[in-house]
C-alpha cells in the first residue's frame, strides 16, 4: 500500500484506529473534549465524534488545541 492516501477522513480515521506511523506528519488529530492534537499513531483512544483532522499542526494550534504530552508531534 503506498502511503500517498490519507486524503478522506475514513483513511484518516482507520490511520488512528490502527496508530499506523506511516500517517505521521502527514495530518493531525485533534480531540476536542480534551482540546489536545495529537499525531495518528498516539495511543491515546479518542472517540471518532470528538475527532478533526488537520493536515499541519500549527492549524491545530491556531484552533487553541495544545500538544500532545504523550506523543509530542511537535517533535515530528
Ligand atoms: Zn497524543
Amino acid at each position: 500500500m503506498p502511503n500517498q492516501s490519507y486524503k478522506s477522513d475514513a483513511q484518516r480515521w482507520t490511520a488512528i484506529e490502527t496508530r499506523d506511523d506511516r500517517a505521521d506528519g502527514i495530518f493531525f488529530s485533534a480531540v476536542k473534549t480534551t482540546g489536545i492534537v495529537c499525531r495518528p499513531s498516539c495511543p491515546g483512544r479518542p472517540l471518532r465524534r470528538n475527532v478533526s483532522f488537520y493536515e499541519d499542526l500549527d492549524s491545530a494550534l491556531c484552533q487553541g488545541f495544545r500538544v500532545c504530552k504523550r506523543c509530542k508531534p511537535e517533535l515530528l
